[in-house]
């Protein structure tokens, strides 16, 4: 029994610009963690595709984070131009539907980290009309919009306007990496649902990439959804099926509509993933989980797809 898969965050892009940062990587085939020859496998499919940069890039890659988000955005765009006959780029959520009925998968840009565009919430315009529809306010730095998990600190003036001007446009606020001083500096101004693209639960799993119980709620009441990230290291110690399945019981203790749980798996960002899951292919095994452990079909169909096209459809 297959669900269809949307899931809010992968790192696909950089990894198709391999170890030179300068390769033409495959999105139809290749053996990472998400190709399309696999995805198509789902009666549905949607992937947010992230453009991922940090300050830190200078020094870990000698390459300036605008010249990655550039690239990123050309193998997003040449990728989706070549394999037009299997996925189309999606810009509303009714584009993902209208998709998914012509037997097509879906690809919607997301930005992770802004500093690949110099944190300027002036070009979020720009970005939105090319199809950016979600973005975080930085990776584990702290930069000029917000402090990270691992730096702490608030939102910054200019991280207050970045906010706003996301919310005005309708592209969506990403929470994850923030820090706990900004994710709450957020939920204080907010106009619109927040997300967390890819976090999981901190009661299961005790980092600080992770949500509270208090953090989930108030996603919840924004009608937002949290994203299950499939990273070892975010699902706990003995990261396996039964622990992975965890995180969604928690949140389902906490909020038993399970309308505000979602799929970001970190494909292609991080290693390794929970045992038993090798890549895009075994969301399946993750559905089984589930519904062995009683969560219904309607409520696995919702955490797969249903909940993340209302919260792009708001
Ligand atoms: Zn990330």
């Amino acid at each position: 029994m297959t669900f269809p898969v949307f899931d809010l965050h992968c790192d696909t892009l950089l990894t198709l610009l391999g170890e030179s940062g300068n390769e033409a990587g495959s999105l139809r085939q290749n053996h990472y963690h998400i190709d399309l020859t696999r995805a198509r496998e789902f009666p549905g499919y949607a992937q947010c595709f992230a453009c991922y940069t940090t300050p830190f890039m200078e020094e870990q890659r000698k390459c300036s984070p605008i010249t990655v988000f550039e690239r990123e955005l050309a193998t997003f765009q040449r990728e989706i131009h070549k394999n037009a006959d299997w996925i189309g780029q999606a810009f509303t959520a009714a584009d993902i539907e209208e998709n998914r009925r012509q037997g097509k998968m879906s690809a919607i840009l997301t930005i992770e980290g802004p500093a690949g565009f110099g944190f300027d919430p002036e070009l979020l315009e720009d970005l939105y009309k090319i199809g950016f529809r979600m973005t975080t306010l930085g990776w584990n730095e702290r930069n000029p919009l917000a402090g990270s998990h691992i730096t702490g600190g608030g939102l910054t003036d200019l991280g207050r306007e970045y906010v706003r001007k996301a919310q005005r446009l309708g592209m969506l606020v990403d929470v994850s990496h923030i820090s706990d001083e900004a994710f709450w500096d957020i939920l204080k101004i907010t106009q619109a649902p927040i997300i967390a693209t890819h976090s999981n639960s901190r009661t299961v799993c005790g980092v600080s990439r992770n949500l509270t119980d208090d953090m989930f709620r108030a996603i919840g009441e924004t009608g937002g959804v949290a994203g299950f990230n499939a990273y070892a290291g975010f699902v706990g110690e003995q990261a396996d099926l039964e622990t992975a399945c965890r995180h969604f019981l928690h949140f389902l203790e906490l909020d038993p509509s399970g309308k505000h749980l979602a799929l970001g798996g970190d494909l292609d960002g991080c290693d390794p993933l929970f045992a038993g899951f090798a890549g895009v292919q075994d969301y399946p095994v993750l559905a089984q989980g589930l519904l062995q452990r009683g969560v219904n079909r309607e409520m696995v169909a919702d955490i797969f797809w249903n909940n993340a096209v209302r919260v792009l459809g708001e």
